[in-house]
C-alpha cells in the first residue's frame, strides 16, 4: 500500500495485487483489531479501579458479539479508506492472487502484465506446529472470528502474539492458559521483562506455564503436554511463529533467492537476487512490524522513483507488547548493550501507579535505561506499565538522537506522572 502510493506520487505507474482485504495483516487480522480487543479486556480491571474512586455502577457485563460487530465494522471502513487512497494515488488495482512469471511479469487470474519492477510484499502467516491433532488448535488469524468466547482457553507461545492474546482472552473473563516451551517470555527483548511481565500477568490471573509444550491435541481439545500431564481446554490457539508468504508465488522459478525459512533474501536497498524484484516488509523477515514495512516502503520508492537510493535503517526501532500491563522498549537490552559495550550503566525502578494507590491492585509499572559508560549514551529503554506503548515513542526519538543520561536528567518531568521516571532515574543500580 505505501510503497504503491508513494512510488506513484513520484510519478511511477503503478499496479497493485491483493488477493484478500486492503491493509493486509494489520488491518484485518493483526494490529488494529488486536488493539481493540486489547482495549475490551482491559475494562475489567477498569471497573474494578472506578469503585475505588467512588463510581458504583451495576455488574459489569460482557458481550461478545457486540464487540466483535463493532470491530468487523470498523475494519471493513478502513478496508474502503484503503482502497480509496489506492485510487485517489491513481493505483491500478488488481484482485486477485499473483503469481511471478518472470523477473518483469506477474499473473493475476489468468492476466499477465509486465512492469520494469515487481515488488512483493505478500507478507507473513502462522505456523502451526507439526504435531498430533494441531488442526483443532486455531491461530491469530481465527481467534478475530471466533463465534464465541470459550470458557477455559490455552495459548501456546511465548512471544507478543501469545502475550496479547493470553491478556485479552484473560480480560474478557475466559480461563486462560499461556503454555511456553522457554523458560521465558518474550525472547529477544530485555531478560528481566519477560520475568517480570509473566508474574505481572500471573498477578492478574493468566496461569503461565513454562518450558509446557503441548505434544498432541485430541479432537475435544484435550491437551497431552510433552511431560505427560493431561488437561481439556475449549481452544487451544497456536502463536508460534510466522512463516513469510512466498508459497507458489513462482519467485524461485524466477531466479530469487529464498532463505531457509522462505523469506526473499534482500539488501539493504530492499533488492532480491533477481535485479528487477524487490521485497519489503514480513516476507523479509527482517523487522517483523507494521511501521517497518512501511518505512521500507518508502525508502524503496525514494530509490527507484525520485532518484535517492534509500537503504533500510533498522536501528533503534520502538516496539510495544500490548499486553495486561502494557510492555515497550527502543534500542538494546541490557544483556545485548554488554556483548557490544562491555561496560553499562544500568538504572530502574518499580512502583505502583498513582491511579492504582486507591484500590487493591497489585500492578507495578517498571522502567529500565541502558547507558553505555563510555559514552553515556542511553542506549535502551524499556517499560512495563499502563500506557509503555505511548511512552516509549517519545523516549525513542532521544535514544535515536544519541541523547546521553545527562541528557535524559537535565529534561524536566510531567508531574504526577509515571513517564516522568524516564529523567528522574538518579540511583545506579549496577
Ligand atoms: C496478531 C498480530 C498482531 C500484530 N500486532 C502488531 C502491532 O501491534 N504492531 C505492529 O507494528 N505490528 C504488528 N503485527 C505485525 C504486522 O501486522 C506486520 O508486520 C505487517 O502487517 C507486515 O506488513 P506487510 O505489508 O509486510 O505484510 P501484510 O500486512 O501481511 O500484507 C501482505 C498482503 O499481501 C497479500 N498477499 C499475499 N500473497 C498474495 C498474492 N500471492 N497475491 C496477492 N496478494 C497477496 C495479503 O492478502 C496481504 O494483504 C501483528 C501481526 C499479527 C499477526
Amino acid at each position: 500500500m505505501r510503497a504503491s502510493r508513494v512510488a506513484a506520487g513520484y510519478g511511477a505507474r503503478v499496479a497493485i495485487a491483493e488477493s484478500g482485504r486492503f491493509g493486509g495483516t494489520c488491518v484485518n487480522v493483526g494490529c488494529i483489531p488486536k488493539k481493540l480487543f486489547s482495549y475490551a479486556a482491559h475494562f475489567r480491571e477498569d471497573f474494578g479501579i472506578a469503585a475505588s474512586f467512588g463510581w458504583t455502577a451495576s455488574e459489569p457485563r460482557f458481550d461478545w458479539p457486540v464487540l466483535l460487530a463493532n470491530k468487523d465494522r470498523e475494519i471493513a471502513r478502513l478496508n474502503g479508506v484503503y482502497e480509496r487512497l489506492l485510487v485517489n494515488a491513481g493505483v491500478t488495482i488488481h484482485r486477485g492472487r499473483a503469481t511471478v512469471r518472470d523477473p518483469h511479469a506477474v499473473e493475476v487470474d489468468g492476466k499477465t502484465s509486465t512492469a520494469r519492477h515487481i515488488l512483493v510484499a505478500t507478507g507473513a502467516w502462522p505456523r502451526l506446529p507439526a504435531i498430533p491433532g494441531s488442526e483443532h488448535a486455531i491461530t491469530s488469524n481465527d481467534a478475530f472470528f471466533l463465534e464465541q468466547l470459550p470458557q477455559r482457553a490455552l495459548v501456546v507461545g511465548g512471544g507478543y502474539i501469545a502475550v496479547e492474546f493470553a491478556s485479552i482472552f484473560n480480560g474478557l473473563g475466559v480461563a486462560t492458559t499461556l503454555a511456553y516451551r522457554g523458560a521465558r517470555l518474550l525472547r529477544g527483548f530485555d531478560a528481566e521483562l519477560g520475568t517480570r511481565l509473566a508474574a505481572e500477568m500471573a498477578k492478574k490471573g493468566v496461569d503461565i506455564r513454562l518450558q509446557a509444550n503441548p505434544a498432541r491435541i485430541a479432537n475435544d481439545h484435550h491437551v497431552t503436554f510433552e511431560d505427560g500431564v493431561r488437561e481439556r481446554f475449549d481452544l487451544v490457539m497456536f502463536a508460534t511463529g510466522r512463516v513469510p508468504n512466498t508459497k507458489g508465488l513462482g519467485l524461485e522459478q524466477a531466479g530469487v533467492r529464498l532463505a531457509a525459512d522462505g523469506a526473499v533474501v534482500v539488501d539493504p536497498y530492499s533488492s532480491s537476487s533477481v535485479d528487477s524484484i524487490w521485497a519489503i516488509g514480513d516476507v523479509t523477515n527482517r523487522l517483523n512490524l507494521t511501521p517497518v514495512a512501511t518505512a521500507e516502503g518508502m525508502w524503496l520508492a525514494r530509490t527507484l522513483f525520485h532518484g535517492e537510493p534509500t537503504p533500510v535503517d533498522h536501528e533503534n526501532v520502538p516496539t510495544a507488547v500490548f499486553g495486561n500491563p502494557n510492555l515497550s522498549c527502543v534500542g538494546l537490552s541490557e544483556e545485548t548493550a554488554r556483548e557490544r559495550f562491555g561496560a553499562v550503566e544500568i538504572y530502574k525502578t518499580s512502583f505502583r501507579a498513582l491511579k492504582d494507590s486507591l484500590s487493591a491492585s497489585e500492578e507495578r509499572t517498571f522502567m529500565k535505561l541502558v547507558v553505555d559508560a563510555a559514552s553515556q549514551r542511553v542506549v535502551g529503554a524499556h517499560m512495563i506499565g499502563p500506557d509503555a506503548g505511548e511512552i516509549i515513542q517519545g523516549i525513542a526519538i532521544a535514544v535515536k538522537l544519541g541523547a546521553t543520561k545527562a541528557q535524559f536528567d537535565a529534561t524536566i518531568g510531567i508531574h504526577p506522572t509515571a513517564a516522568e521516571e524516564f529523567v528522574t532515574l538518579r540511583e545506579r543500580v549496577a
